[in-house]
């Protein structure tokens, strides 16, 4: 694979379920693409698609009411469609996965070394005594103070923190292409959360992974993210740069989840700030933009849904004027209310 070649290529996915209530579509219709060594992060609120973005990609959703549809290239691989087999080759291996809970990927019965252990020699032939140096040598890496003690404890033995240390230790034993890590921190205390997120951050430089990072702490992704995608109703509502969403943010769901509207330079909002209004029901999606409803520049041109558009990679799907987006800008650095 060439060093410019994209690591992951989504297009048009599509994950629905069938329910008493008609198809539920989770995600519907997403196009977005990793490159190698990229960390892109993904925000959205909850119940918009994010995870099971992520669980598609990982081929983790198995649920018989499940429909996935669109493709997904993988270093050039599809992987809708492929057989077990060839998935586990990949899954664990090429792709690993942190989820949110330390704890649903840790034994409580074996050492962490033995479990870290246990994942080099699934994919390399290596004797114990060399896996166990290896996961030492990890759980250094992650950050873990006397990782020659840790090695032999079990999980219970460590905070939630470390614990997610360790099981981000192990998903790195196969030195992954891509990481993806899905709210890896919610469980988390704050401090321990921003630590976490910091090392994901580091180990694009020292591993080579690139990412895709789930999470609320928009301060985070202000930090460590190169793209940024912003997920509404199961869809991309804007993506770009994170320069470029961060100092100008074009869609008003954005601006919402930023916690101002069209946010100046400089400002970092550290959390998702609350909208008014509630998430859409995803069985009952409002027609054009999904986030009419909720928004306060909703007009007749919204009930068509919004393609997304812009450019030098950044896009939004929004149809409000460039013109009233620059006239918001200039009231509110002017510091005047908001008028409609
Ligand atoms: P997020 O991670 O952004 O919070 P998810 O991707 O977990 O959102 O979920 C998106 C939506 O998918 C949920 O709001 C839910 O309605 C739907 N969903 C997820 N799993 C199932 C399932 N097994 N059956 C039916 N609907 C589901
Ligand atoms: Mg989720």
């Amino acid at each position: 694979m060439s060093a410019d070649a994209p690591l992951l290529v989504v297009e048009d996915l599509t994950v629905s379920f069938r329910g008493d209530e008609g198809l539920v579509q989770a995600v519907g219709g997403v196009s977005f693409t990793v490159k190698q060594r990229e960390i892109v992060g993904v925000v959205g609120e909850s119940g918009s698609g994010k995870s099971q973005t992520l669980l598609a990609i990982m081929g983790l959703i198995d649920s018989p009411r499940a429909v996935v549809s669109g493709s997904i290239r993988f270093m050039g691989q599809e992987l809708i469609g492929l057989n077990r087999q060839a998935l586990d080759a990949i899954r664990g291996r090429q792709i690993a996965m942190i989820f949110q809970d330390p704890m649903s990927a840790l034994t409580p019965v074996h050492t962490i070394g033995n479990q870290i252990g246990e994942q080099v020699r699934a994919h390399e032939k290596v004797s114990a005594r060399a896996a166990r140096a290896r996961a030492v040598q990890l759980l250094d890496a992650v950050g873990i103070a006397n990782p020659g003690r840790v090695v032999d404890g079990y999980p219970h033995q460590l905070s939630g923190g470390m614990r997610q240390r360790a099981v981000i230790a192990m998903a790195l034993s196969c030195n992954p292409v891509l990481l993806v890590a899905d709210e890896p921190t919610t469980a988390l205390d704050v401090t321990v959360q921003a630590q976490i997120l910091e090392l994901i951050g580091r180990l694009r430089d020292e591993f080579g992974s690139a990412v895709i990072l789930v999470t609320h702490d928009l301060g985070v992704v202000a930090e460590v993210a190169d793209q940024v995608l912003v997920m509404y109703g199961g869809r991309i509502v804007e993506e770009g740069g994170k320069g470029s969403v961060f100092r100008t943010p074009l869609h008003p769901y954005t601006w919402g989840l930023f916690g101002s509207i069209a946010p100046m330079e400089g400002e970092r909002p550290a959390r998702l700030a609350a909208i008014p209004g509630a998430p859409p029901s995803l069985s009952n999606l409002p027609t054009g933009c999904a986030f009419g409803p909720r928004c306060a520049y909703h007009h007749d041109d919204c009930l068509v849904r919004p393609p997304l558009v812009g450019a030098g990679g950044h896009r939004a799907a929004c149809v409000l004027p460039e013109t009233k987006r620059r006239h918001l800008k200039i009231q509110k650095a002017a510091g005047l209310e908001m008028q409609q």
